[in-house]
């Protein structure tokens, strides 16, 4: 979508520390890290949000979820551990509207988050 910001780091109009790359994701350092490490993944095709992803998305959210898994072994949080977050919708505190999985690791994380 030419508006998204996301797309545009996709197509790298934009630049931004990628740290994982592969047909379907691309994988980069968030802007504004809340933990040492902090890596959004996001699917190279525009989805807006969980919401709109169904059945035919199944694979492609696999995906996702196994990309987080092989970046946090790159970033080298996984022995360690650490945290997905996908923010859906307003009430989700989602600011950016293209899908994107958060990895956040490197510190002990609270629950119940915020
Ligand atoms: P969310 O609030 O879940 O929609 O998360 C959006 C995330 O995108 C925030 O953590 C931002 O810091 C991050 N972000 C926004 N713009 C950029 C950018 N140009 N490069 C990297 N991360 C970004």
């Amino acid at each position: 979508m030419s508006d998204c910001i996301f797309c545009k780091i996709a197509e790298k109009k934009i630049p931004s520390k990628i740290v994982h790359e592969d047909d379907k994701t691309v994988a980069f350092d968030d802007v504004n890290p809340q933990a040492p490490t902090h890596v959004l993944v996001i699917p190279k095709r525009h989805v807006a949000s969980l919401t709109e992803m169904n059945e035919v998305d199944a694979g492609l959210l696999g995906h996702l979820m196994l990309t987080g898994s092989k970046v946090a072994k790159l970033k080298g949080i996984a022995e360690g551990g650490y945290r997905f977050v996908i923010n859906t919708g307003r009430n989700g505190g989602q600011t950016v509207f293209h899908l994107h999985l958060h990895i956040l690791g490197g510190r002990p994380m609270h629950w119940p988050p915020g």
